[in-house]
């Protein structure tokens, strides 16, 4: 249901990952008063801890072509949004035994018909772009994948949505969402320091990730949700300049991504209980170090840097370890819950943070009656140095949404 409301609503989002984070842009850039709420500090969620991995749609193009075409698309707009958040690496998929090496030209059509460059490569060539892969390469295929850093990324939306008035709270918890008459009223949180606030809002969304379930909960909504949970290990080093996976139906330990100094072998899946407290078993480190061995042999000699876990907000509900679930990005809207007005905006990933905060913004303006389309792909975000330095006071005309932002 639409509710005609003044020209500048106030919209509440709850969560500051990447997803919440790219919401706050696109909603300033649409003329919503925008506030962000983050329990902890921004990006301590899923998204500070994830393998960095710009999807460019490989992994996914032969079980679900759309899914591997919208990662394509993404990938191509941050590019040009954030390229001081990227790295241009290119990726390898290895094949070390010969089903894996078969599976490759299924593999390559899948990538071709969802519109991804994908083309072999010689093992010997691949070998000379990559020294470090294994003598037992069967096949190589390279295909545009890249990295991101996992917290800059984020950080930019901030900077820009704060150009545009968005206030920013982390540390507080938001704790109540009211309701009047089954609509959004307004939310409470709580501060660091054990101050409850609250505020009046005529939109509230919910963007946390793997605790949405209990943040609908607030307002008597459900999200189904299948936790999974992944473990990652980094070793000092930096073994490739291509990202490395695994030329096969996607697995377990199956990618290498090199952030900076660093090699990263991930991830493992299973269900988590609670997104909190996650830590990585002994079992999955051993198994991670196994097979990154397997695709650059020099692996697990490497001194160790990190070991860590997260979890996957998987949108929908499954038994086991939600391997089939699609990593589909969902909405749903609340008010059938007797919530008009919540939203909640859960699974996808980190590469489509953008697409997930513009299906969300879009709903939201529906509601509020706004008519504003989504610009979010057309302006160069700020760097997010600027996230750390104040804001000069007077900085940003929130009456000229993009004014001093480079479009692009
Ligand atoms: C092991 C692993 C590897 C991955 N690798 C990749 C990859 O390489 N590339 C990729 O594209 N994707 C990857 N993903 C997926 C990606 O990490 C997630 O899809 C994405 O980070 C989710 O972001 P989000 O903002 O939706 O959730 P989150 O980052 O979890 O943000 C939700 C936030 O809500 C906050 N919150 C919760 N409750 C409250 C409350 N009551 N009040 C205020 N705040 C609250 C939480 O603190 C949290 O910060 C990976 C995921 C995992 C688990």
């Amino acid at each position: 249901m639409t509710q005609a409301t003044q020209d500048n609503p106030a919209v509440a989002i709850i969560g500051g990952g990447g997803t919440g984070c790219a919401l706050a842009w696109d909603l300033a850039l649409r003329g919503c008063r925008v506030s962000l709420f983050e329990q902890g500090e921004f990006t301590s969620g899923t998204t500070g801890r994830h393998h960095g991995q710009l999807h460019c749609g490989a992994r996914y193009a032969v079980r679900d072509r759309r899914i591997a075409a919208e990662c394509l698309r993404e990938s191509l707009t941050l590019r040009r949004i954030a390229p001081e958040t990227i790295e241009y690496n290119g990726g390898f998929f290895v094949a070390v035994t010969d089903d894996e090496a078969a599976y490759g030209d299924v593999f390559i059509s899948a990538c071709l018909a969802a519109g991804i460059p994908a083309r072999d490569l010689p093992p010997l060539e691949a070998r000379r772009v990559e020294p470090g892969l294994t003598p037992s390469v069967r096949r190589a295929v390279w295909v545009p994948d890249g990295t991101f850093d996992t917290f800059r990324l984020p950080l930019s939306f901030l900077a820009a949505a704060r150009r545009l008035g968005a206030s920013l709270h982390p540390f507080a918890s938001v704790s109540a969402i009211d309701l009047r008459a089954g609509r959004v009223a307004g939310l409470s949180w709580r501060r660091a320091d054990g101050v409850e606030r609250r505020a009046a809002f005529d939109c509230v969304i919910n963007a946390a990730g793997a605790w949405a379930d209990s943040v609908a909960a607030l307002a008597g909504g459900r999200v189904p949700l299948t936790p999974a949970a992944g473990a990652m290990l980094a070793v000092r080093g930096r073994l490739s300049d291509l990202v490395i996976s695994r030329l096969a139906p996607p697995g377990d330990g199956d990618i290498i991504v090199p952030q900076r100094g660093l090699s990263i072998i991930g991830s493992t899946q299973r269900r988590a209980d609670s997104p909190d407290g996650l830590l990585p078993l002994p079992e999955e480190l051993d198994f991670l170090l196994r097979r990154a061995d397997e695709l650059l042999p020099a692996f697990s000699a490497q001194p160790r840097q990190a070991a860590w876990a997260a979890v996957r907000p998987l949108a929908g509900l499954a038994d086991g370890d939600g391997r089939a679930i699609s990593r589909d990005l969902a909405l749903i809207d609340h008010a059938a819950e007797g919530a008009a007005g919540l939203l909640s905006i859960v699974g996808g990933k980190a590469t489509v943070l953008r697409a997930m905060a513009e299906r969300a913004a879009d709903q939201a303006c529906r509601y509020l009656g706004l008519s504003g389309a989504c610009r979010s792909a057309n302006y160069r975000l700020p760097s997010w140095r600027e996230f750390y330095q104040p804001l000069p006071a007077g900085s940003f005309t929130p009456a000229e949404p993009g004014l001093e932002l480079a479009p692009c």
